[in-house]
C-alpha cells in the first residue's frame, strides 16, 4: 500500500519521533504551522475519521493520552490545539489517520 505515514510507521522512511509505543507514532510536521506541530498516528492504517468504529476506536483515546502527555512534556501550559482534518472538505491531504498537536503561539477561531 502506498501511504506515506504507513512508510513513516514501519520506518521506511524517517521522522523526528516525538513518541512511540506499539499503537502509536508521535513526529515533528515537516511543515510546521505552530512552534510544536507534531503529527500522531495509529500505527494501524486507518484513512481517516469517517472510518473510526467501535472496533477500531480504542485507539483514538490512545493518541489523545499520548497528546496530553507530550503537551505536558513540551510545557504547553498556555494551552494547545488538536486538530484532526477529514476529508475533502476537512483540508485532509494525508489519507491515513492523524491528529495534529499545535502549540507554542495562540490560536484563532474560528479556523480557515
Ligand atoms: P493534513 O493536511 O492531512 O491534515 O496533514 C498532513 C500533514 O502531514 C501536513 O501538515 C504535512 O506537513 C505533513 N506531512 C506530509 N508529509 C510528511 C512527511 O513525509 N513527513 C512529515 N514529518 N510530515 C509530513
Ligand atoms: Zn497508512
Amino acid at each position: 500500500m502506498d501511504c506515506i505515514f504507513c512508510k513513516i510507521a514501519k520506518g521506511e522512511i524517517p521522522c523526528k519521533k516525538a513518541y512511540e509505543d506499539d499503537r502509536v507514532l508521535a513526529f515533528y510536521d515537516l511543515d510546521p504551522q505552530a512552534p510544536a506541530h507534531i503529527l500522531l498516528i495509529p500505527k494501524e492504517h486507518i484513512v481517516s475519521a469517517w472510518e473510526i468504529t467501535p472496533e477500531n476506536s480504542a485507539v483514538v483515546g490512545h493518541i489523545f493520552e499520548v497528546a496530553a502527555k507530550l503537551a505536558r512534556e513540551l510545557h504547553l501550559e498556555g494551552g494547545f490545539r488538536l486538530v484532526n482534518n477529514c476529508g475533502e472538505d476537512g483540508g485532509q491531504t494525508v489519507q491515513h489517520l492523524h491528529v495534529h498537536l499545535l502549540g507554542g503561539r495562540s490560536m484563532q477561531w474560528p479556523p480557515g
